[in-house]
């Protein structure tokens, strides 16, 4: 009978870990942090495959190339990217 609370202790932790990292990755994109770790905390790896999938595309101010907010650094110029809000949006 101890098996059942080590489970439910395991989901929360699972759960609370998805919560987090799909967080962290919709802040980096300019996202709201609260609202994706709902979803990362009720769907799991499904709401961090939610995020990556519609992650949104800027272009670096450096080089003009369209880049993924999530990395942090310009592939091809490596310039530190701005804040995901100073950036411009480009609608696919
Ligand atoms: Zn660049």
């Amino acid at each position: 009978m101890k098996l059942i609370p080590a489970l439910i202790a395991m989901t929360i932790a699972l759960s609370t870990t998805f919560g987090w990292i799909t967080a962290d990755l919709a802040e980096k994109s300019g996202r709201n942090r609260v609202y994706w770790f709902c979803i990362g905390l009720i769907l799991g790896p499904f709401g961090l495959f939610a995020i990556l999938i519609t992650a949104r595309k800027y272009i670096c101010r450096s080089c003009h190339q369209k880049v993924e907010p999530l990395i942090g650094l310009c592939p091809s110029c490596f310039n530190q990217l701005e804040q995901p809000r100073q950036r411009i949006h480009i609608p696919e």
